[in-house]
């Protein structure tokens, strides 16, 4: 399981998370085949969304985040949900990986720049929230980070890491989600700005710690005090009963054509791969057809 710690900083007065996220990323990297880029950018997506996602007050409510930069990569989507559980897909899992001149996996170029940011929050109203900004790096943290300070005006600090290996399995992936709270002061800030410029290199930081281990050693100068911990995963909820609801929607028409040109109809659920088989008669049943 991946964990999140969550806590207080510099007199209480900025709020703080932390994700171990290795095991998230390597179920993304399980479904998909993802090559090592996709795994960093839909990595660090899924620990960014999942530290997000357990902001969120109600039991029910959850949020997506879609990224739309350009790049080969094409669109990035996640869905959190309050627990912390995160699940998500990228266009392209094939993405060829290059290396940037910092000697890393080229995240920016994959996902492109040239494009939005945009977070949906489902918070059980009669509207979701939804929320925008343009994406400035392609690198993930930054673009969060901006959408934070530009579309919710909230200064916030976002670091992720994703460390894949020679295999093509994630070895260590993490990150830290801090929000100044309204009535912190200049000093506080700058006290926490000093430490936190030093996280650079997070998956390396967090590597062979757990994320409550790490926030202890990294931030006991700035008085951390714990507010509660918790273990969450990559998680899809998709059934059967779900995916009927899909195939409703296809028109007598549609099912005819794809049992003509496949023998059934084939759903295959985007969170997780997973197939869902309907033969003819199956079909036909699910959608009420006359046979
Ligand atoms: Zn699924």
């Amino acid at each position: 399981m991946a964990e999140i710690f969550k806590g207080l900083v510099c007199n209480d007065e900025i709020a703080l998370t932390v994700i171990k996220s290795t095991d998230i990323v390597n179920k993304a990297i399980g479904y998909f085949d993802l090559s090592p880029v996709a795994a960093a950018a839909l990595g660090r997506t899924l620990s960014i969304c999942s530290m997000m996602g357990y902001e969120l007050k109600g039991e029910k409510d959850y949020l997506t985040a879609v990224i739309n930069g350009g790049g080969d990569i094409g669109i990035i989507t996640v869905t959190a949900s309050s627990s912390g559980n995160v699940k998500g897909y990228v266009t392209n899992p094939h993405v060829e990986s290059h290396i940037n001149s910092f000697g890393k996996l080229d995240v920016a170029k994959a996902v492109g720049v040239d494009g939005k940011l945009t977070v949906i929050k489902n918070l059980g109203l009669k509207d979701p929230y939804v929320g925008t900004s343009d994406l400035v790096s392609g690198e993930i943290a930054e673009d969060f980070a901006n959408y934070f300070a530009t579309s919710e005006q909230t200064p916030c600090g976002v670091a992720l890491g994703v460390k894949i290996g020679k295999d093509g399995d994630c070895l260590s992936a993490g990150g830290i989600f801090a929000s100044v709270l309204p009535f912190a002061s200049e000093e506080s800030i700058s006290a926490f700005e000093k430490v936190f410029s030093s996280l650079s290199n997070v998956s390396a930081l967090m590597d062979g710690k757990s994320a409550e281990a790490f926030a202890q050693e990294t931030f006991a100068s700035l008085g951390l005090r714990k507010i509660d911990s918790a273990s969450c995963g990559y998680v899809c909820d998709c059934s059967k009963d779900k995916i009927d609801k899909v195939l409703i929607s296809l028109s007598k028409q549609d099912v005819d054509e794809l049992i003509a040109e496949r023998g059934c109809v084939e759903v295959v659920c985007q969170f997780c791969n997973k197939k869902y088989v309907y033969d003819k008669q199956q079909a036909y049943e699910v959608c009420g057809f006359e046979k």
